[in-house]
């Protein structure tokens, strides 16, 4: 069998059992099943494949047809500028969560130049991705994750030295809410009146009793996703706990919910240390991101 065919056959399957982006699926299987990057399966559409390769593509296959997400069957996913790897420890990488680091990114640009070093922390941490996107961009960033599940935190850890940010990329294992101590112990070694520009989360926002997608369900970590009180129990506790730990200036910014931004706005408010609450939305217009800005 050559690439052509086993390309084509394989779109088939996966359009037949209801696959949304079959050609895409195929294309990322074969590449891995190859060892070929996914551009060059055009270029060598008659190279015949060895027989692990068929096999390999056929296990891959079959994973995928029973829902499993690609991310979890290649082990890696891109976000903003990187490959970052991935477990059935770590929520996978979401696209809307992008915005979050371009926003990060942008406030950084638009602040009067600096040299002087900037920390972040980031609650929840799964893959690392967040604060790490930030670090490989902004060379004296400086970050603290926070992580309740080891397997999690060591998939980070492993993405921040393949990322080339391991040196400014701290780690704390354990929930976030119990980590207040271990986290200012960390921020101290910058000065006894360090304090975060950044606090960053993903934090689990899922209601409970709320639908979610069959394969999200089935696949990814279940920690990492439901949270209490409407989804609102860990978005609460997590910028309550952290917010002193703020500098004058600083932004609280956090993943949540569409129908989160009413009450997060006003808890944000409540908190009484931001002079700016905002709320921001993702690609498809919903309510997303909840911003605090402390007073300077
Ligand atoms: N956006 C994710 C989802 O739709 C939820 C992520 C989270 O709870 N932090 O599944």
């Amino acid at each position: 069998m050559i690439i052509k065919e086993i390309l084509g056959k394989s779109v088939q399957y996966l359009k037949d059992k209801g696959f949304e982006t079959p050609r895409l699926d195929a294309e990322m299987l074969l590449g891995a099943a190859t060892g070929l990057q996914r551009i060059d399966l055009y270029s060598r559409f008659e190279r015949p494949l060895e027989d692990g390769e068929v096999t390999k593509m056929r296990s891959l296959l079959q994973r995928r047809s029973q829902g499993e997400p690609i991310a979890y069957i290649l082990g890696e996913k891109e976000f903003y500028r990187k490959n970052f790897l991935v477990s059935p420890a770590t929520l996978i990488p979401r696209p809307e969560t992008e915005l979050l680091v371009e926003h990060v990114l942008d406030c950084i640009e638009q602040a009067p130049e600096s040299a002087e070093p900037l920390w972040i922390l980031d609650l929840g941490i799964g893959t690392g991705c967040i604060a790490q996107s930030v670090l490989a961009e902004v060379p004296r960033a400086q970050a603290i994750g926070v992580e309740i599940s080891e397997a999690a935190l060591m998939i980070a850890k492993q993405n921040s030295e393949r990322i080339g940010v391991g040196d400014r990329y701290h780690t704390v294992l354990g929930a976030a809410e119990m980590a207040v101590e271990a986290v200012s112990k960390i921020l101290a070694t910058a000065g006894p009146q360090a304090a975060f520009d950044f606090i960053l989360a993903n934090p689990p926002y899922v209601a409970v009793e709320d639908e979610v997608q069959t394969s999200v369900k089935k696949y990814e970590p279940h920690q990492a996703l439901f949270s209490d009180q409407r989804g609102l129990s860990h978005l609460m506790a997590w910028s309550t706990t952290y917010a002193p730990l703020l500098s004058k200036g600083g932004t609280m910014m956090m993943e949540m919910g569409k129908d989160h931004g009413d009450f997060m706005k006003n808890h944000f408010v409540q908190i009484g240390i931001f002079a700016e609450v905002h709320i921001l939305k993702d690609y498809a217009g919903w309510d997303r991101f909840i911003e605090g800005v402390r007073h300077g």
